[in-house]
């Protein structure tokens, strides 16, 4: 049986327990143990599938196509290791099992109740990634903040499992925030003292704690949390701003977390921990050599969180190449064909992002018209990949009106179709097409050298495809496209060869960048930028 570690938060959002609970488990691997991460989010939504990014930010698909909150994201990337439906776990998904075993009649004769039958399903999910003995240890994020009515029923069965499982076979960690004010020129610890209190009073006992801080705490305030917070001495550590996220793993092995966490656990089978690749990495990434301006052209980008994965791909990839990747963001709805020049003027590269709906569209073909003719490296993602084909049919094939059904269900060419076991749905909550599925590569094509292999696989999220009706008509006209769904011949891939690079592809390659394997796309993509930076 694997042992737990529970993350929670206390005085605001956005501390960044998934960070933190990244790190420990990043730490924890480097020594030589298996770790997992989950996530609990208290929102009733049965995933985040159906929240626009505005809302939630990125929806972060995992293999086995389970939409999911993006900090299995940050999991992934930190430990390199595939996420899966059971690493995300929402409140919504405990009612619908609940009241599904209560239709069918699992309890019959009793009341259902919060306690027990909503908790004891939460503690099955909790404990269920610890039992297959895969895993040393399993780190649970729990998503909010204490204190909230939503949160409630998790911390009670965190209570629950503190109070069941042996000592040393569970722990809490608890994220807070110490904030520095400025007209006292002080450090504050009461906002701390308040939310251990309320962990305390809902019967959970911190065996850490985590302080977020703009200022490094000294021994005294340290000295102090642990008194008021009724935690061991040298059981307070800070957890200052890092200038990337990725430095973390390293303060939290400063502040010695994992040793920490070892202790309490009793694991003694660990050792000095490696991160020789790790270190590389952010060496490369602190040092760059040169900067590429990549166009972000989206709908969402007011909102960083929307692009997350996208993001860090370009830092994957940026730091493998030793250059700067300064993302300038443009508002696909801000753009049109009086103002292209003047707004993607200068960049080495465009992303096309992907998203849904009409919103922007015009905005993104035209970015794409303007990659193409200008022999500027271009990327489409998912979306981005389904305007780069309307742009061509329109522009290059010469059918004025055509567009995706999505956006124009009476276009006369419908380029990009619905696809067909699409037509037959009506639910929208976990039905487009999802996760991983395989794609085979031409050779000789832009998509092979990328890969250097001509059998892959990535992961999807999408109803829309290439309609296959076009195909000839497209191929004859100079696009390739150079990766096919092996089972049903769905075009995974488009470029054209007379361009320096120009890709766009079906599925979402930055769901699988990680810091030891930066997606090849992204990857070969800044190498083009770099060559356009030059010129
Ligand atoms: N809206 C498009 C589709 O559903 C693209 C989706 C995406 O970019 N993730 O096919």
């Amino acid at each position: 049986m694997a042992k737990y570690v529970f993350v929670t938060g206390g005085v605001t959002s956005s501390l960044g327990k998934g960070i933190i609970a990244a790190s420990l488990a990043k730490l924890l691997q480097a020594r030589g143990l298996t770790a997992t991460i989950q996530k609990f989010d208290p929102y009733i939504n049965v995933d985040p599938g159906t929240l626009n990014p505005y809302e939630h930010g990125e929806c972060y698909v995992t293999e086995d196509g389970a939409e999911t909150d993006l900090d299995l994201g940050h999991y992934e990337r930190f430990l390199n290791t595939p996420t899966s439906q059971a690493n995300n776990v929402t409140t919504g998904r405990i009612y619908q099992t609940v009241i599904n075993k209560e239709r069918a009649g699992e309890f019959l004769g009793k009341t259902v109740q919060v306690v027990p039958h909503i908790t004891d399903e939460i503690k099955h999910r909790m404990l269920l990634l610890g039992k297959d003995g895969k895993y040393d240890v399993v780190i649970t994020e729990i998503g909010g903040t204490v204190g909230d009515i939503e949160s409630l029923p998790f911390v009670e069965t965190v209570r629950q499992i503190q109070w069941e499982l042996p000592e040393e076979d569970v722990m809490v960690v608890h994220l807070t925030l110490v904030p520095y004010l400025k007209a006292a020129k002080e450090l504050k610890t009461k906002p701390t003292q308040h939310s251990v209190r309320m962990l305390s009073e809902a019967g959970v006992r911190p065996d850490v704690i985590v302080c977020r801080a703009e200022e490094p705490l000294n021994d005294d305030i340290k000295r102090k949390i642990a008194l008021f917070c009724n935690v061991k001495a040298g059981r307070v550590i800070e957890a200052a701003d890092a200038s990337t996220i990725y430095e973390v793993p390293l303060k939290m092995l400063e502040e010695k977390l994992d040793l920490i966490v070892l202790e309490k656990l009793k694991i003694t089978n660990f050792k000095e921990p490696d991160l020789t690749k790790w270190n590389i990495f952010l060496t490369k990434l602190k040092n760059p050599k040169s900067t590429v301006n990549i166009g972000l052209i989206g709908k969402y980008i007011e909102l960083q969180d929307a692009y997350k994965s996208i993001l860090e791909g370009f830092i994957h990839a940026g730091a493998m190449n030793e250059v700067k990747v300064n993302v300038v963001n443009v508002h696909s709805e801000e753009l049109n064909a009086d103002n292209v020049n003047e707004k993607l003027n200068g960049l080495d590269g465009l992303l096309v992002a992907p998203g849904f709906g009409n919103r922007g569209i015009e905005g993104k073909i035209i970015a794409v018209q303007y990659a193409r003719e200008n022999k500027l490296p271009f990327f489409g993602i998912c979306l981005g990949m389904q305007m780069a084909v309307i742009e061509y049919a329109r522009n290059v094939l010469g059918l004025k009106q055509a567009h995706s059904v999505e956006m124009d269900p009476n276009s006369p060419d419908p380029v990009i179709n619905m696809m067909e076991e699409q037509k037959r749905i009506t639910m929208k909550g976990g039905t487009m097409r999802l996760g991983a599925y395989p794609c085979t590569i031409t050779k000789d094509t832009l998509a092979y050298k990328i890969y250097g292999t001509t059998e892959i696989s990535e992961r999807h999220r999408h109803r829309y495809e290439f309609n296959n009706d076009y195909l000839k008509a497209f191929q004859d006209a100079g696009m390739v496209t150079s990766g096919v769904n092996p089972a049903t011949g769905l075009v995974e891939i488009v470029e054209l060869p007379n361009h320096p690079f120009f890709i766009g592809v079906q599925y979402h390659p930055e769901l699988k960048s990680t810091v030891e394997y930066p997606a090849p796309l992204f990857v070969h993509f800044i190498v083009a930028a770099k060559l356009q930076a030059k010129k």
